[in-house]
């Protein structure tokens, strides 16, 4: 037994240490990467789904680390919200998104993710208010995804910081719909302007009925709350029929492209918008 404490000690004490090493070292590089113009915004379309058409892009962060390649949000946000540094990094990003959105086709909008800590501050509505000012972009063409978790810890400031984004004219739309733990009763207690289903339950379309079910009454619930609905993660063509017949009304996935840089961004509204 006294060996087998031991054995943990040496075992787990100074893999921890690396983790947390290697998590502070990367905190640090970030801080810097974000003055060095390392970060970069890429774009993914989203779409009607009876017509194909391009409706806007979610803004996605990305880092072109120097060494270590393109870096994915996944290994950067959630440092990023550990150190608060995220508040920077996300006024960052929606001015970066906003700026590039202005050079779209006029209807096309942009989503722009907001994490749990933007949302607490209470600057937050002045700070979009500013981006949209200092780039010009039309208020109804930015759209803020927010996830449950955001409105978890404290509720009312959240609410009352969407609630002034939105009476500017600014759209509001739930992020990752079906995967927190109130997903109904954050709808009912805020008026979005989008739902956006996750793409866990888009996935098994096609050959799990638990999903088809969920996805179809999510779509049913938001007919009836008159919210429409965009199915994340549509990567076939099996998926996107099944979500023409259940009459949902946009998606975003690879069948309709990866995110891309802002160039290859803006060259895409070009060629659609030429059509
Ligand atoms: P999210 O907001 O749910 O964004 C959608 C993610 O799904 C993106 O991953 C996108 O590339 C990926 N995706 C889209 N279509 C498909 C598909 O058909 N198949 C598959 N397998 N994946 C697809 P990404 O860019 O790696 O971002 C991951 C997460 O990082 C985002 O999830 C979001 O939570 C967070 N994130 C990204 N940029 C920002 C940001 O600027 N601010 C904040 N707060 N979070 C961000
Ligand atoms: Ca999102
Ligand atoms: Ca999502
Ligand atoms: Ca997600």
């Amino acid at each position: 037994r006294a060996k087998a404490s031991s054995e943990q000690v040496v075992i787990y004490d100074p893999a921890m240490d690396e983790v947390s090493r290697a998590r502070s070292l990367m905190a640090v590089e970030l801080r810097a990467a974000l003055e060095l113009g390392q970060l970069e915004v890429h774009f993914q379309a989203q779409s009607d789904i009876p017509t194909r058409d391009l409706v806007g892009f979610e803004a996605l962060a990305r880092w072109r680390h120097p060494e270590r390649g393109m870096i994915p949000p996944s290994d950067f946000i959630p440092i990023a919200e550990a150190t608060g540094l995220i508040r920077e990094l996300g006024v960052w990003v929606l001015n970066a998104a906003c700026r590039e959105a202005v050079s779209w086709a006029e209807p096309l909008r942009v989503a722009v993710n907001v994490a749990p800590q933007q949302l607490a501050q209470p600057d937050f509505a002045e700070t979009v208010l500013d981006a949209l000012l200092v780039t010009g972009l039309e208020p109804s063409r930015l759209e803020l995804e927010v996830t449950e978790a955001s409105l978890i810890s404290d509720k009312r400031r959240a609410e009352e910081v969407m609630a002034s984004v939105k009476a500017a004219g600014v759209r509001i739309a739930m992020d990752d719909y079906g995967t927190g733990y109130a997903s109904l009763s954050t709808l009912q207690t805020f008026p979005f302007d989008k739902i956006k289903i996750d793409q866990s339950f888009i996935k098994p379309l096609g050959r799990d009925r638990q999903a088809a079910a969920i996805v179809r009454s999510t779509l049913i619930l938001g007919e009836a709350l008159g919210i429409p609905v965009l199915a994340e993660g549509v990567e076939t063509e099996t998926q996107l029929a099944f979500l023409d017949r259940a009459r949902c009304r946009e998606a975003q996935g690879y069948l309709f492209g990866k995110p891309c840089g802002a160039a290859e961004t803006a060259e895409r509204v070009r060629e659609q918008w030429a059509r």
